[in-house]
């Protein structure tokens, strides 16, 4: 079962989880400044992050040869399932859902 257990580009998808997560943090602090003038100095791409692939297995044994990729180092098909709310706040909004709300329905 497991025998394309070893990812090629686990050190490069790695690094590219790092490096978008620092992007991330750099946006954050931007918006909460209120997008202000000048944006935020951005760290570049290291040259060998270029053209990383998701390289999940699909369906025909290949890997995704995708490289428009997320946080996660996958692609849109295959950065697995929402975990579900992480926050406090989330759990209790999600766990209201479908109850009586507060606005009225339309008749
Ligand atoms: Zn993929």
């Amino acid at each position: 079962m497991n025998a394309m257990q070893t990812d090629p580009d686990r050190e490069r998808r790695r690094r590219w989880r790092k490096y978008h997560a620092e992007h991330e943090r750099l946006a954050n602090e931007w918006r909460e400044l209120g997008y202000q003038h000048p944006p935020p100095v951005y760290p570049r791409l290291p040259r060998d992050l270029i053209g990383l692939t998701c390289g999940a297995r699909t369906r025909a044994g290949t890997p995704c040869k995708l490289t428009a990729i997320y946080g996660s180092g996958r692609c849109k098909l295959h950065g697995g399932l929402s975990t579900g709310p992480t926050s406090a706040q989330g759990k209790a909004r999600s766990a209201s859902n479908g109850r009586a709300q507060k606005t009225k329905r339309t008749p």
